[in-house]
């Protein structure tokens, strides 16, 4: 069974510590993060990242500019905080809102202008989306494939949001493998195959979650190089590749690493305070990179997985 590599980047303006957003707006981490250091690296392993881009990098005549000429393979897709969309856009302090508290109509406006802002932009439909936050309820999948998206990738398995506050926001019991949802319940998987397929991001349950009480407080293993080790990474991905196999499915093995383009760059995120650290980021990329390239593990684009599970 073949296995592929999504590297999912979540691309909004420069923050810094506590997720504060940078004013008057910054976008170093379009310049320096993703056309200086990401880009390059993804040549350097022949990967292909999709940049999931916030409302607020598309009305900047210089992040956009960057963004419609990368040097390389790269797919461009969307990704909503409702504070930068229209209607009611503004310059939030923090990125607060999940889009599963607006009701349907403002939540189907905000989605529908982020849309038409990605084809003005760019001048082609986008495949694939992530919600901020991971926030998405029981409205999104289905406006999202009314907008003409292809690809969810939402879903965080083995977590909920309730303790950030969006109690709606429940991906216990999702797949961690690519499944057709049911459009109004985003963790559950339909019989039938649809036209959006969920690509969630690869999460494992805590090593400890067999066992009460101590389990419910370990933390999931996020397939992302926001923290932790080269090896770490590893042994989630082989994890989730060997589950995968075991379940016998036949289908393509998909795994999904999520960070955020202002990760890689000092001051611009609340993970990397300085440059060493943006570095340490950089390096656990490049050794899951590394690790792929060794397994025979082919990167793709989210908006590319649906071809796989058509064959
Ligand atoms: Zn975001």
């Amino acid at each position: 069974m073949s296995v592929y590599l999504c590297i999912s980047i979540d691309c909004e303006c420069d923050k810094g510590p506590g997720w504060r957003t940078r004013k008057p707006l910054g976008f170093y981490g379009i310049s320096q993060g993703i056309h200086d250091r990401l880009q390059p690296l993804f040549r350097r392993f022949r990967a292909k990242p999709t940049y999931l881009l916030s409302a607020e990098l598309m009305r900047d005549a210089q992040a956009l500019e960057i963004l419609a000429n990368l040097d390389g393979d790269a797919e461009l897709g969307t990704h909503l905080h409702g504070e930068f969309a229209e209607p009611g856009a503004f310059e939030p302090d923090a990125t607060s809102v999940f889009q599963c508290h607006y009701d349907r109509e403002t939540e189907r406006r905000k989605l529908e202008y982020l849309t038409k802002l990605f084809r003005s932009s760019f001048g082609r439909q986008p495949r694939s989306f992530r919600a901020g936050r991971f926030g998405i309820g029981g409205h999104s999948l289905r406006l999202l494939q009314d907008l003409g998206y292809i690809v969810d990738s939402s879903v965080t398995p083995n977590m909920d949001w309730s303790g950030a506050g969006a109690p709606e926001a429940s991906f216990r019991q999702a797949p961690t493998q690519p499944y057709w949802p049911v459009l109004d319940n985003p963790e559950r998987a339909s019989e039938q195959a649809g036209a959006l397929l969920e690509v969630p991001v690869t999460i494992r349950p805590s090593r400890l979650a067999g066992i009460p009480l101590i389990g419910g407080w370990a933390e999931p293993r996020w397939l992302r190089p926001t923290r932790g080790s080269v090896s770490g990474l590893v042994d989630v991905a082989r994890e989730e590749i060997g589950d995968a196999r075991s379940a016998g499915t036949g289908r393509p093995i998909v795994l999904n690493c999520m960070f955020h383009n202002v990760e890689v760059i000092p001051g611009a995120s609340p993970y990397a305070k300085n440059e060493a650290e943006a570095g340490a980021i950089l390096q656990r990329l490049a050794g899951l990179l590394a690790f792929a390239q060794r397994e025979g593990v082919s990167s793709l684009g989210l908006g590319d997985v649906p071809d796989l599970f058509a064959r």
